[in-house]
């Protein structure tokens, strides 16, 4: 089976193409210019000091919220891998991934080029990190047609995103993909996570550590978020001086500390049902493995992005699994269903706009309508599905170039609270209020954007407000609409 090029044995599924959008739109995009159709790679020099001489060899490449996401393993001459995962947001900056043997941790490049980074430190501690649920194992091993995924809430404690020096949604765009890189590297192909929304929380009584009462705490806090989003998992990304992080087994959340980048693929692991190399019984088969000299996900120590399988042999040519005693592979797909159903997704787009952690909390994001562009045109406009948000039918034009909608949000009791945003439209040169739908030309592809800023909302409180805003574009020539969902995380 070992061709010479480890790790790539296996004949690495060509997943480029595989998580372009949040949902698949009813109507797909004609258009063929659009950056998800051709992802620019983020240029090598900003990660060439953490990966030393290694050989950066990519897997995967997508545009993911505005971000490039890409993914891969390293190489040296006399063997030795690892991995390394960059993302890359709208504004430049860059939030890397580094995992090998000799160098592991966080690197941030913020847009001015000025760069850190955080080791992790290797910890040997055999400590439980498992709390066992009532979950049922998932037996259900059914291939499915289509490529499934596992929506992830993320979760941050507002001093963790401090310490982060990353945006929200670059870190756990980041962590995302450790988990998907290591089920690509694992020959696991029918499903991957998904980051679906983002929430942070600013100080609370609650213990929100990586402790047993902090995962049951976040779990708590996510609850009614998990619902509003239609997420199947909650990451919660957290500060605390203990465990690196802890997990449901099996189970649908975990908790993580932001200065240890690889642990949300050992917790993802417990929540998919693994148990540590260590404890390997020779009886059950949900068991990562350690072959001598590669480390899978669930071990403890130096680890490698993957999880358990015999089917994949390791840059020694040495099985990362054993089919009685170590097969997270078979685990992963027997819980598929299980992982992937917690919520039905909703349909439509959906588009995160989460305030950056800093001075500034303004924050701005543009979603790309797709539509198919009859010989005709079309005219299109979005609307609100509540007057008490902002308006709920198109008109022919207006003097606004854009709208002000009342969103309500919740704070950190979780109640409701009105909070103050802008959208607009925008075709070719022409931007208008957003539910404006004949002017403008009805040719040129369709931007919608979304604002916040703390200045449209003088009376607010200070803290975090948190939630889901559903609007819908529609035209008046036909019957065609799609729902817009923006997850959104503001800041005053
Ligand atoms: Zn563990």
């Amino acid at each position: 089976m070992n061709t010479g090029n480890p790790f790539s044995t296996a004949g690495r599924p060509r997943l480029t193409a595989l998580a372009l959008a949040l949902a698949l739109p009813a109507l797909v995009s004609a258009a063929t210019d659009s950056p998800e159709d051709s992802p620019q790679a983020t240029s090598a020099s900003v990660y060439a000091d953490a990966i030393g001489s290694a050989h950066f060899e990519r897997s995967a490449i997508k545009v993911e919220q505005g971000y490039t996401v890409e993914s891969g393993n390293l190489y040296t001459r006399d063997g030795d891998t690892g991995s390394l995962v960059v993302v890359r947001s709208p504004d430049g900056s860059v939030t890397a991934i580094v995992n090998s043997p000799d160098k592991r941790g966080l690197l941030t490049v913020n847009a001015q080029g000025k760069s850190k980074f955080t080791e992790e430190p290797v910890v040997d501690a055999q400590e439980n990190d498992v709390v066992e649920s009532n979950e049922p194992m998932g037996v259900d091993s059914t291939i499915a047609a289509e490529h499934r995924y596992v929506d992830a809430l993320f979760a941050y404690a507002a001093y963790t995103l401090g310490k982060l020096e990353s945006d929200a949604v670059g870190y756990a765009l980041a962590q995302t993909e450790t988990v998907n890189l290591s089920l690509r590297n694992s020959r696991i192909s029918d499903v991957s996570l998904r980051l679906a929304a983002v929430a942070v929380f600013g100080d609370s009584n609650k213990v929100l550590d990586t402790s047993s009462e902090g995962l049951d705490n976040w779990q708590s806090l996510l609850s009614p978020y998990r619902t509003l989003f239609k997420t199947d998992i909650n990451a919660a990304i957290a500060g605390g001086e203990g465990a690196n992080g802890r997990a449901n087994r099996p189970g649908y959340t975990s908790v993580n500390v932001w200065w240890s980048p690889t642990t949300f693929a050992h917790e993802m692991g417990h929540n998919a049902g693994g148990r540590h190399c260590l404890e390997q019984d020779g009886v059950n088969f949900n068991f990562g493995h350690d072959n001598g000299k590669t480390k899978t996900n669930l071990c403890y120590g130096s680890r490698a992005f993957y999880y358990s399988t015999p089917d994949v042999l390791d840059a020694y040519g040495l099985p990362l699994g054993n089919a009685q005693t170590a097969n997270m592979a078979r685990v992963w797909r027997e819980n598929t269903a299980r992982l992937t159903g917690y919520n039905p997704e909703l349909p439509g787009l959906r588009v995160l706009l989460v305030s950056p952690s800093g001075a500034q909390s303004e924050a701005s994001t543009t979603l790309a309508i797709p539509l198919v562009i009859p010989a005709g045109g079309i005219h299109v406009g979005v609307v609100a599905l509540s007057r008490d948000i902002g308006p709920t039918e198109l008109i022919t034009e207006s003097a606004a170039r854009e709208t002000m909608l009342t969103v309500p949000l919740y704070n950190a009791a979780y109640n409701q609270v009105p909070v103050k945003l802008r959208a607009s439209r925008r075709r070719g040169n022409c931007t208008t209020a957003m539910n404006v739908a004949v002017s403008c030309s009805p040719y040129d592809k369709l931007d919608f954007n979304i604002e916040y800023k703390a200045s449209d909302n003088p009376a607010l409180p200070v803290g975090y407000y948190n939630g889901l805003l559903k609007l819908k574009a529609k035209s008046p020539d036909s019957n065609w609409s799609m729902p817009i969902n923006i997850v959104i995380s503001a800041r005053k």
